[in-house]
């Protein structure tokens, strides 16, 4: 079962994604409540029908810091579009450091974009400004629910009410 549920806080707010067993377990266990349900996706025993959950809601408020997407490799291609943020090319994709790691440039989302090996080496120990490359983007740190709505391509319809910009501030 590739399908996901979307969490949402005790106060509708969106949380985190979970799997559908997940989903299922938390509301046995009286700790969720079924919001929404895919209609057409039952799940049958041989005497019983459940339904399957799309989005649910915990009963308890779970007060979180920012819930930041994982800084990883694959994370910033994705922000970025698989694009390298100089040329566009989609080949021989790396990481560059914007302001380069050697002049004390960090590794985080404001400072890492996806850029291509020629770029990169072309670039090198310089920042864009200094070696006249202009980006295509200014790298940023993506929100949790923007990076769920835009990148991961696993979205439900039943999910967009509660992924609206008003609720996102809550990971900002
Ligand atoms: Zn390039």
């Amino acid at each position: 079962m590739g399908r996901k549920v979307l969490v949402l806080n005790q106060d509708y707010s969106a949380l985190s994604i979970c799997s559908v067993p997940k989903a299922f377990l938390l509301v046995y266990l009286s700790k969720a409540e079924l919001v929404a349900e895919a209609e057409a996706l039952a799940l049958r025993t041989i005497d019983k029908e459940y339904p399957m959950p799309t989005v649910i809601r915990l009963h308890r408020y779970v007060h979180l810091p920012y819930k930041g997407v994982m800084l990883t490799r694959q994370n910033v291609f994705k922000r970025d579009g698989h694009h390298c943020q100089y040329c566009g090319t989609t080949d021989d994709l790396t990481l560059d450091h914007v302001m380069p790691k050697s002049r004390g440039g960090k590794t985080n989302w404001d400072n890492l974009l996806t850029a291509c090996k020629r770029c990169n080496s072309r670039k090198g120990d310089f920042t864009p400004e200094e070696a006249n490359m202009k980006m295509r983007h200014k790298p940023f740190k993506p929100s949790f629910i923007v990076f769920l709505r835009e990148f991961s391509g696993v979205l439900d319809d039943s999910w967009m009410p509660f992924l609206t910009t008003k609720r996102e501030r809550i990971y900002d």
